[in-house]
């Protein structure tokens, strides 16, 4: 005690060499950082349902929205193929399956593929982060590489057999439409995750690269499977850069040569890169799905069929293998629905 050296007055603290304050420091820089990575949307966001939007993602996605409205309003008007069945039971159907699709998708892909470039933009991961020049440019080339690595992951779906058992789920439909591109088996999308976090690391596409990515190519998804009859010179023409409902229904017909070509979901020279671009069949007349499957799917048996004994998709079954339910009876001998010229 007598002679301890009381100190005269607590040590002054210096932030820097408290442990304590240094969480503190590193926390709100982290915050900060994270805050600039989303830009404005902390600043000046629009509140919908509660949650702060960014006025830019709130412009994105209800243009996104009035393009699909479009899409689906003119196929309506305007279609380009006799459909085989009335919407009653396909419609749902295709519905349910994409709310569940859509569900696995934001659940697991949508925020790792996020987190993921985040983190490749940080450390410069990726061909797009490795070239010079501004950062448009090299978003310009995260876009285009993600939109070709598409085109590779859906040919793997035809030619890998546990893929095409997921992928036939979307195939089995027997008319195309923009409905159809939302009939993706939730697994499918769960298991299509770790190859789209690939695409992302191989491409280096930066947070913004991959949202406008995935808003058009969630709107050339509808755009290709909708059954919008264009004038035939404007499909063409349109062709010429990305995948048309013309292109995508030769895909969707039931003849293996068909399938086998227009692999491209977005950007259409892909096809012609590979040589595997086509344009020369009518598309009234043709049956639209795979030879295997020609009874309407609905939610249960869709959901199943990955799982279930496999009928080689290009062999017309035999009859007595065929389930005659009504609805399948109905199916396999329902006239085309009439639609307008
Ligand atoms: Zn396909």
């Amino acid at each position: 005690m007598w002679g301890k050296k009381a100190p005269a007055s607590p040590p002054p603290r210096h932030a820097g060499l408290d442990p304590a304050s240094t969480r503190v420091r590193l926390v709100e820089k982290t915050v900060a950082n994270e805050a600039n990575a989303h830009g404005p949307r902390n600043k000046s966001g629009v509140t919908v349902g509660g949650l702060k939007v960014s006025p830019t993602l709130l412009a994105g996605a209800t243009l996104l929205g009035a393009a699909a409205l479009a899409i689906l309003v003119a196929e309506r008007r305007r279609p380009l193929r006799d459909r085989t069945l009335p919407d009653r039971g396909r419609l749902p159907t295709n519905v349910a399956l994409g709310a569940m699709s859509m569900a696995a998708m934001s659940a697991v892909e949508a925020p790792a593929s996020r987190a993921l470039a985040r983190w490749c933009e940080r450390n410069g991961v990726g061909v797009a982060q490795a070239l010079p020049g501004p950062a448009w440019a090299r978003d310009a080339v995260g876009f285009l590489l993600m939109d070709y690595t598409t085109y590779v992951w859906h040919v793997l779906t035809h030619e890998v057999p546990a893929l095409w058992r997921l992928h036939l789920v979307h195939h089995v439909d027997l008319d195309l439409d923009a409905s159809t591109a939302l009939r993706f088996h939730a697994v499918d999308m769960l298991v299509s995750a770790p190859f789209r976090c690939a695409q992302v690391l191989v491409s280096g596409a930066s947070p913004r690269a991959l949202e406008v990515w995935r808003g058009w190519f969630f709107l050339a998804v509808l755009f290709h499977h909708s059954n919008l009859r264009l004038p035939e010179r404007w499909d063409r023409l349109l062709a010429l850069a990305v995948t048309t409902p013309r292109m995508h229904g030769i895909h969707h017909m039931a003849e293996p040569d068909r399938t086998g070509s227009n692999w491209s979901s977005g950007l259409s020279f892909w096809d012609r890169l590979h040589g595997t671009f086509r344009l020369d069949v009518p598309q009234r007349g043709q049956p639209i799905g795979v030879k295997a499957y020609r009874e309407h799917l609905d939610v249960r048996p869709s959901l199943a069929l990955p799982f279930s004994r496999q009928r080689d998709a290009w062999e017309p079954p035999p009859a007595r293998n065929v389930g005659l339910g009504e609805e399948d009876h109905h199916a396999r001998t329902a006239p085309a629905v009439p639609t307008q010229p």
